[in-house]
């Protein structure tokens, strides 16, 4: 699952890794909390968030209704990222790092930590606004880098933006594998840990079913889960 303040964001930040995760079989889901419409029509940019997710091959993409530019870490932008949460159960979550010069997607970051907390894997991406981030963890996305070119040719409406040109993504992407010191790495997608939990096996813990049934089975109302 990917999480994003703005249209765009989740595509820059792990668009390469959702693209690689879903030609692997993985399901993919989207939250987005504004429509970006300070940047643009909020029509248009919702429909080009619904191609890129298409083009993802995303499940499910959720567009919340928060206003561009006034997103604040509180109840209710935890609560909303939160119901999707519950809703799709993710094992994986990629959101914005906090260090982040955005105040968006400041908070959008600091409340996906709370609503993200019984998630075992939460991964920080960085934006082109992000400041002093220091990654930890890289994907390889060798295999994806021409198709999340493509992915972001989408977002026509912002095609002015400096962040957005093809030598800057594929640069940093470089960078990145560079940073990986991995010869077999070309292209890379970075990220920031905020917490990663593996099985015996040492690979990314995924919660097993039977787990999420026994924990339903002891809410003493039928179908709701209890937490604290
Ligand atoms: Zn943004």
């Amino acid at each position: 699952m990917a999480i994003g303040a703005h249209p765009d964001d989740v595509e820059i930040g792990c668009g390469g890794s959702l693209l690689a995760s879903s030609a692997l079989g993985h399901e993919i889901y989207i939250y987005v909390a504004t429509r970006g419409e300070k940047s643009g029509n909020p029509v248009i940019r919702e429909d080009e968030t619904r191609k890129t997710a298409e083009l993802i091959g995303a499940q499910k993409l959720r567009i919340a209704d928060f206003r561009d530019t006034l997103l604040k870490r509180d109840g209710e932008l935890i609560d909303s990222i939160e119901s999707f949460v519950k809703e799709v159960e993710p094992h994986i979550v990629f959101t914005h790092t906090a260090n982040d010069q955005h105040h968006d997607h400041q908070a959008v970051a600091l409340s996906a930590v709370e609503a993200c907390r019984f998630v075992p894997n939460l991964f920080c991406y960085e934006s082109p606004s992000a400041k002093n981030f220091q990654p930890q963890a890289f994907v390889d996305i060798s295999s994806v880098i021409s198709k999340k070119l493509k992915l972001l040719d989408i977002f026509w409406s912002q095609r002015g933006k400096q962040y957005l040109r093809k030598n800057a993504i594929v640069g940093l992407a470089e960078y990145r594998a560079f940073q990986t010191r991995v010869e077999q790495i070309k292209y890379a997608e970075a990220f920031e840990v905020s917490k990663v939990c593996m099985s015996e096996a040492l690979s990314l813990f995924s919660v097993p079913v039977f787990a999420r049934e026994l924990e339903l089975s002891k809410s003493p109302i039928s179908g709701e889960r209890v937490e604290q």
